[in-house]
C-alpha cells in the first residue's frame, strides 16, 4: 500500500522532558490509524508536529514522500494536512455557513463569493448540516458544532485528516452519529489519524493502532491485537 504519512524517529524535547521519544510509524492512503496511550504519553505532541504547530527536536515527517517537518503550519496545511481540536474551535458570532466560508479562504486556491457559498453548502451537506448554513454557530447543539468543525477541516480538501478526540463529550446517540460520519469519510477514501479515548470508536473505525506510553511507542498492529496486548493494558492501568 502507498504510504501517505511516514514518521521516522520523531523526537520532541521540552527542556529536560522528552515528550516524544524516537517514534516511528506510517499510515497508508485510505487508512484510519488510532494513536493511543494514557494521558501525557505524547499523542497531542505528535499531532502538533505533524501539523507544524511544533517543530520536532529530531526525526522526519513525510507526506506522500515529501518531507514536511521543516515547513511552517500554513505550508503543511497547503500540502493537505488538516486537523480538528479536542475543544471545538468555532467563530461563535458567525453563521454556520460563514464559519465554513472562513475556512475556505485558507485553501491554497481560496474560494470567494458564490463559489465559496456553493462549496460551503456542499461541505455542510457532507456532514449532515444541509440547509442549516443560516443558523448561528453558537446556537448549534454539540454534535452539530462537531459536524461544522468537520466541514471546516474538510474545506481544505485534505489528504490527511488529524482528529484529536473529536468524538469526546458526545452522548451515546451522538457518538453513533459521530462514528457514522467518520465511516462516511472512510468510504470516500480519506486518510485519518485518530487520537481517541473511546475504545468503542477505535474498534469501529481503525484498522490499525499505534500505542504510546511516556513518549515511546509500545505497540503497533491490527487494532484488536493491540488492545489485547498485555503491555498496552498495563500502560492504561498505570494511568
Ligand atoms: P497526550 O496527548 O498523550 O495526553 P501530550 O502530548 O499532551 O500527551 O503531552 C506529553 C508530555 O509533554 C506531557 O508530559 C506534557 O506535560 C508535556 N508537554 C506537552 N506540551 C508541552 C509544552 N508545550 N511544553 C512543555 N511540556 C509539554
Amino acid at each position: 500500500m502507498n504510504k501517505l504519512l511516514e514518521i521516522i524517529d520523531l523526537k520532541k524535547q521540552f527542556g529536560g522532558l522528552t515528550a516524544v521519544n524516537d517514534v516511528s510509524f506510517s499510515v497508508a492512503e485510505g487508512e484510519i490509524v488510532a494513536l493511543l496511550g494514557p494521558n501525557g504519553s505524547g499523542k497531542t505532541t505528535v499531532l502538533n508536529m505533524i501539523s507544524g504547530a511544533l517543530t520536532p527536536t529530531a526525526g522526519t515527517i513525510a507526506l506522500a514522500g515529501e518531507t514536511i517537518s521543516n515547513l511552517p503550519p500554513h505550508k503543511i496545511a497547503h500540502k493537505g494536512v488538516s486537523r480538528t481540536f479536542q475543544l471545538v474551535k468555532i467563530l461563535p458570532s458567525l453563521t454556520v455557513a460563514e464559519n465554513v466560508i472562513a475556512a475556505l479562504a485558507f485553501r491554497p486556491n481560496p474560494l470567494w463569493g458564490s463559489a465559496a457559498q456553493d462549496r460551503a453548502d456542499m461541505l455542510l451537506a457532507d456532514v449532515g448540516l444541509s440547509g442549516r448554513g443560516h443558523e448561528h454557530a453558537d446556537d448549534l447543539t454539540y454534535i452539530d458544532q462537531k459536524r461544522m468543525e468537520l466541514a471546516r477541516a474538510l474545506a481544505a480538501e485534505p489528504r490527511l485528516l488529524l482528529l484529536d478526540e473529536w468524538l469526546s463529550g458526545l452522548n451515546p446517540t451522538e457518538l453513533r452519529v459521530g462514528i457514522d460520519l467518520i465511516v462516511s469519510l472512510r468510504a470516500r477514501g480519506m486518510t485519518i489519524v485518530l487520537v481517541e479515548h473511546i475504545m468503542e470508536a477505535v474498534r469501529a473505525l481503525c484498522t490499525r493502532a499505534v500505542v504510546m506510553n511516556i513518549g515511546s511507542k509500545i505497540a503497533e498492529g491490527p487494532t484488536d491485537d493491540v488492545l489485547a496486548d498485555p503491555a498496552v493494558i498495563a500502560a492504561y492501568l498505570g494511568d
